[in-house]
C-alpha cells in the first residue's frame, strides 16, 4: 500500500520516520503540506539516517480537488492527516473522491469557533460506507492510546466499564518560561475553554481549571492535574454507554498557569480577528503563535518523560475492580530516534500505527470509526513494538485522589 501523509509539523515528522521504518508494509510514502521546504526537509534526513526515499509534494489541504488530485497522482490507497484540524472536512472529502482510507488524530474544528465534537465528521459515516472506505479517526495518543487503553480495560479486564479517568502527565522541561509542546492555538484553545465531564448520561460543566487533584503517575512523580474537556470523552461515553463518569485531567505547572492567566487577562488568547492597521486584520491568538517557540524547536531542549494512561473501574466476575494502564515516554529518546520529543512522538507512532492497521486490512471497515471500535489487541501490539510500551497496574477502589475530587 502506499501512503499521503498530509502536514509536516512534529507529528508529521514522526509519523513519517515510523512509517519509513515499516516501509515493508508502506510501498510507497509521500509527504506533502503548505510549505513544501518543510516536507524536503525531513525527507532528507530521513533518507540518511535511515536510507529510505519519501517522495514530498505541497498541497494546501483546503483544495478538495487538488488533494484528490495528489491522491491519485501519488498512487495512495491511504491518507494520513496530521495537518491541522481545520483541514479535517476537507481531507475526508479528498478520500471519498480519489477513494483512498482516512486516518487522523484530532477531530474538526471550525477556525472561528472551537467546539470540540465529532458530528460533522461522524456526518460522512454513510459516504464512506458507499465508497467501501474506511475513516479511522482520532488515531493519536489522546484521543488514540487512550481510546485503545480504554477498549482494553472493557473488553479483557473488565465485565464493563463504570468511570473512566484519563491522566495526562508532561513531566518535561523545555527550560523557557513559556511554551506549548504541540501548535499553541489548539493547545490553548483546548486548555481555555470551559471544564467538561460526563455524569449519569448527560455533561457537566466547571469554570475552566477549577476542579484540582493531584495524581501520583508511577515513574514520573506526583503533580496537580487539572479537569479539562477532551474529545475523546464523546466517542467514548457513546461507544462504551455502561460509563457512568468519565472525566479527563492534565497536569500544569503553577508557572504555566501563571502565564496563561495573565495571556487571557489581557485579551492574548482570543480567536476573535482585530484589525491592527488599515485593513490588515489577525486573531491574538495567531500573533501569540508567532511570537511563542516553535513546538519543534522543543526537541533539542526537553527533558524529562511524558506518562499519559487510563484508570477504568468496574466489575469482574461480580467483584469491583480498578485498573490502570499506561505508557511512560522519554522526552530525549524520542528526541535521539526522530528529532521530535515525546508529544509530538507519542502522536505520530500512534498515527502511523492506525495508517498501518488500516493499510493491512486489520482495522478495515467501511464507514467513519473511532479507534475503540476495533479490538484494541493489534493496536495494543504494535505499540509494545514500536516504541510505545504500556503497563497495567491494579489499584485500590477506593481512597484514591480521583474517589474523592
Ligand atoms: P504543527 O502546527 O507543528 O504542524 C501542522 C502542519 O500542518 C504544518 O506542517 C502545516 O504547514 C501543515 N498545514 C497547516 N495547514 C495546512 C493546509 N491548509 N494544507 C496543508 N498543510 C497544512 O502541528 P503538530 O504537528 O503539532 O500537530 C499535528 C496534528 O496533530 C494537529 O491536528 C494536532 O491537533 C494533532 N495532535 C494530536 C494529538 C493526539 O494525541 N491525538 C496530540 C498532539 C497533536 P506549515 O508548515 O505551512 O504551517
Amino acid at each position: 500500500m502506499n501512503l499521503l501523509i498530509i502536514g509536516a509539523g512534529g507529528v508529521g515528522r514522526v509519523a513519517t520516520y515510523k512509517s519509513g521504518m515499516n516501509n515493508h508494509i508502506f510501498k510507497k510514502i509521500t509527504l506533502a503540506s503548505r510549505t513544501k521546504s518543510k516536507c524536503d526537509a525531513i525527507a532528507r534526513e530521513i533518507k540518511e539516517r535511515l536510507g529510505v526515499e519519501i517522495e514530498t509534494a505541497q498541497i494546501d489541504a483546503m483544495d478538495i480537488d487538488a488533494t484528490a488530485r495528489l491522491i491519485r497522482e501519488s498512487g495512495s490507497q491511504v491518507v494520513l492527516n496530521v495537518a491541522l484540524p481545520y483541514q479535517d472536512l476537507a481531507i475526508m472529502d479528498a478520500c471519498l473522491e480519489a477513494g483512498a482510507h482516512y486516518i487522523d488524530t484530532a477531530n474538526y474544528e471550525h477556525p472561528d469557533e472551537a467546539k470540540f465534537e465529532y458530528k460533522l465528521q461522524w456526518a460522512k459515516d454513510e459516504e464512506f460506507k458507499k465508497r467501501g472506505l474506511t475513516a479511522l479517526l482520532g488515531s493519536g495518543f489522546d484521543p488514540g492510546v487512550t481510546n485503545v487503553f480504554t477498549a482494553y480495560g472493557a473488553k479483557y479486564l473488565l465485565d464493563e466499564i463504570e468511570y473512566l479517568d484519563i491522566l495526562d502527565c508532561n513531566a518535561g522541561d523545555h527550560g523557557y518560561p513559556f511554551a506549548t509542546n504541540f501548535n499553541p492555538e489548539i493547545n490553548i484553545r483546548e486548555i481555555t475553554q470551559r471544564g467538561k465531564y460526563w455524569e449519569n448520561g448527560k455533561w457537566v460543566e466547571v469554570e475552566p481549571m477549577s476542579v484540582k487533584m493531584e495524581w501520583d503517575y508511577p515513574g514520573v512523580g506526583k503533580f496537580p492535574s487539572y479537569l479539562l474537556y477532551h474529545e475523546e470523552l464523546e466517542s467514548l461515553t457513546k461507544n462504551f454507554p455502561s460509563i457512568k463518569r468519565a472525566r479527563f485531567f492534565m497536569t500544569f505547572s503553577d508557572k504555566y498557569l501563571w502565564h496563561l492567566r495573565a495571556l487571557q487577562n489581557v485579551g492574548m488568547t482570543s480567536i476573535e480577528p482585530i484589525e491592527i492597521c488599515d485593513g490588515c486584520q489577525i486573531s491574538p491568538m495567531e500573533f501569540l503563535k508567532k511570537v511563542l517557540p516553535d513546538p519543534a524547536s522543543l526537541g533539542p531542549r526537553t527533558k524529562g518523560e511524558t506518562h499519559i494512561g487510563v484508570v477504568v473501574t468496574g466489575y469482574k466476575n461480580g467483584e469491583k475492580k480498578r485498573y490502570y494502564i499506561y505508557n511512560i515516554c522519554n522526552h530525549q529518546c524520542a528526541f535521539r530516534e526522530t528529532g521530535a520529543q515525546c508529544v509530538s512522538y507519542t502522536t505520530g507512532v500512534p498515527a502511523m500505527i492506525g495508517s498501518k492497521l488500516v493499510a493491512t486490512g486489520v482495522y478495515q471497515e467501511p464507514g467513519v470509526k473511532n479507534l475503540e471500535e476495533f479490538d484494541p489487541m493489534p493496536f495494543l501490539y504494535q505499540l509494545n513494538s514500536q516504541g510505545l510500551p504500556w503497563f497495567v497496574q491494579e489499584l485500590p477502589t477506593d481512597g484514591l485522589p480521583i474517589d474523592r475530587v
